[in-house]
């Protein structure tokens, strides 16, 4: 025992305790999503152990001191309780549950300084295989994978990559090209198209031994060279994951339930949210509600036929990207184009083929998830771009206000930002803005969101956050700016001050219009009363 006082003792031990709690969150997390996959699969044991499970939370969340966790398994504990026949809505009270669970952990994990910045706890236990010789950069790579929240197996030294069963699907495959034998015909065989493909099948080509046509067309969807490894192959899983953690949305619209349950039971199976609609006019109401990830469409409707309702989707902005696959017991090619017409993706018609569908809504739905990755980001520093921003500020003014809770945003400016480009030029300006983003990504919680609101202004929405906090977290993200200046291989040593202006929710405004314009003004007054400081509406 050290000669320190014993509540400073205490308090220690208990933040290992509440760190390595943490830890063991995205097991605990795979665990309930394993046994949700078995509920929506009809298992009957899979309720009971689900109980168990949010059981178990709910006292350990209490003794390690994170009443969040505890307040949402336990009310789900006590409806499983109340409600001993549950219905298929069920199942998706749960998986909300479970998504809140997982940012009621980043949450803590953000507090605590757990190394688990936003997103970085990927989906419910990803899974990587890598098939590679052994050695340092093997373990380098199990290192790294780790790091950004992977459960990563290798084989043993004395087993052949070759004979590395299929049996349980990973998310990554990385083949490395020092195993035996030709690792673009192993390759092929991981990427086969099948609905059990692993998401990615990448190459680790050390050496560069492989040109890249060769490689896209064995099936491998990406190849990292010497220069890129290990980080590039470790930053691609970790985008991988975020892309594709949360499970796919899809609204069947279909008349016939018979039809509709089987869809949805093939769907089950590979962990999809769905949603059926009897007809147009439901499907309408649904979608007011919710942006799915895809949307399975039956032509021959009660109401009206499906092509309105696909017609009806693309002329709102939010829908428009939306994939939407026709299903249908029609099969001439003047139905298929007044399909393509509409606005569908795909067209499949009855008796469906299981292995085929679920392979439209996996693909489809992944590429349309990069689509809005992309719609939504700013390319040069990854953080929302100002649209989108703006479009969460309102959204979050909104929830803030029906929940009755405070919210604060604030503007960032960094100071003197045009003598970096004069100085140094506009590439290293482009890397301090890129470096600048990822300081204040840092200092946020996972729920809060950080956006660019233009050249080198930012941006950032703090949820549940009275103003005095507010003007905390501005404090630390000003002075972890000061604090942390940008370091470039061979490059200058750049450091950068920022000024900021905070405004809050209801405080200084009751619309988004208004609570940004005050930050706006708040951050003039910074600028005027001589940079590198906070100021509030
Ligand atoms: P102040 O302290 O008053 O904020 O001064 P400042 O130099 O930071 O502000 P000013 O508005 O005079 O200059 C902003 C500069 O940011 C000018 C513009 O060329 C530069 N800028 C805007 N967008 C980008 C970008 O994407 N990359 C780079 N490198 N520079 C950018
Ligand atoms: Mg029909
Ligand atoms: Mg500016
Ligand atoms: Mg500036």
């Amino acid at each position: 025992m050290s000669n320190q006082n014993d509540d400073e003792d205490v308090g220690d031990a208990m933040r290992a305790l509440q760190r390595e709690y943490l830890r063991e969150a995205p097991a605990r997390l795979a665990e309930l999503r394993k046994d949700l996959i078995a509920f929506r699969g009809g298992e009957p044991d899979a309720l009971e152990s689900l109980r168990q499970r949010f059981h178990r939370l709910a006292g350990s969340g209490g003794s390690y001191g994170f009443p969040r966790v505890t307040e949402i398994a336990r009310a789900m504990e006590q409806r499983i309780l109340g409600s001993p026949t549950p219905t298929p809505q069920e199942a998706d009270l749960f998986e909300e549950a479970l998504t809140d669970l997982k940012s009621a952990f980043d949450e803590a994990s953000t507090d605590l300084g757990v190394p688990m910045e936003a997103g970085k706890m990927p989906g419910f236990g990803w899974r990587a295989t890598l098939l590679m010789g052994e050695g340092p950069f093997r373990k380098e790579l199990v290192r790294t994978l780790g790091e950004v929240g992977f459960v990563v197996s290798v084989h043993a030294e004395e087993v052949d990559p070759w004979s590395v069963a299929h049996t349980e699907r990973p998310d990554l495959v990385v083949i490395g090209t020092d195993i035996p034998g030709d690792p673009l015909a192993l390759a092929r065989y991981w990427s086969a198209a099948t609905p059990d493909r692993p998401r990615a099948v990448v190459l680790a080509d050390q050496l560069e031994r492989y040109d890249k046509l060769r490689t896209a067309a064995a099936g491998i969807d990406a190849v990292f060279g010497p220069s890129t490894l290990p980080w590039g192959l470790t930053n691609y899983a970790k985008a991988l994951a975020q892309i594709g953690s949360p499970p796919a949305k899809v609204v069947i619209v279909e008349d016939d339930p018979a039809q509709a349950q089987l869809v949805a039971t093939w769907l089950g199976q590979i962990n999809a949210r769905v949603s059926i609609c009897g007809s147009a006019a439901v499907a309408q109401e649904a979608l007011r509600n919710e942006t799915p990830d895809l949307v399975l469409l039956d032509i021959d409707l009660p109401d009206v036929d499906g092509y309105a309702l696909a017609r009806l989707m693309r002329q709102d902005p939010r829908l428009a990207l939306v994939p939407i696959v026709f299903i249908t017991a029609r099969q001439t090619v003047a139905d298929e184009m007044e399909g393509l017409r509409a606005g569908g993706d795909d067209f499949l018609t009855k008796p469906l083929d299981r292995g085929h569908l679920l392979q439209i809504v996996l693909t489809r739905t992944e590429r349309g998830r990069r689509i809005r990755e992309l719609v939504h980001r700013d390319g040069l520093t990854g953080v929302l771009n100002h649209a989108t921003l703006m479009a969460e500020l309102e959204h979050a003014i909104a929830y803030a206000s029906r929940h009755g809770e405070p919210l604060c945003f604030m503007m960032l400016d960094l100071d003197h930002f045009k003598r970096v480009n004069d100085t140094y030029g506009h590439l290293v300006g482009d890397q301090v803005l890129r470096h600048a983003a990822r300081v204040f990504r840092e200092g946020i919680r996972g729920s809060d969101m950080i956006g660019r609101y233009g050249g080198e202004e930012f941006g950032i929405i703090l949820r549940r956050c009275p103003p005095a906090n507010g003007k905390v977290i501005a404090e630390k993200l000003r002075s972890m700016l000061a604090e942390t200046p940008m370091r470039s291989a061979g490059g200058p040593e750049i450091a950068m001050r920022v000024s900021l202006g905070v405004a809050a929710f209801p405080g200084s405004g009751t619309t988004s219009t208004e609570v940004a314009a005050a930050a706006d003004l708040a951050l003039y007054r910074a600028k005027s009363n001589g940079r590198d400081r906070v100021e509030m509406a």
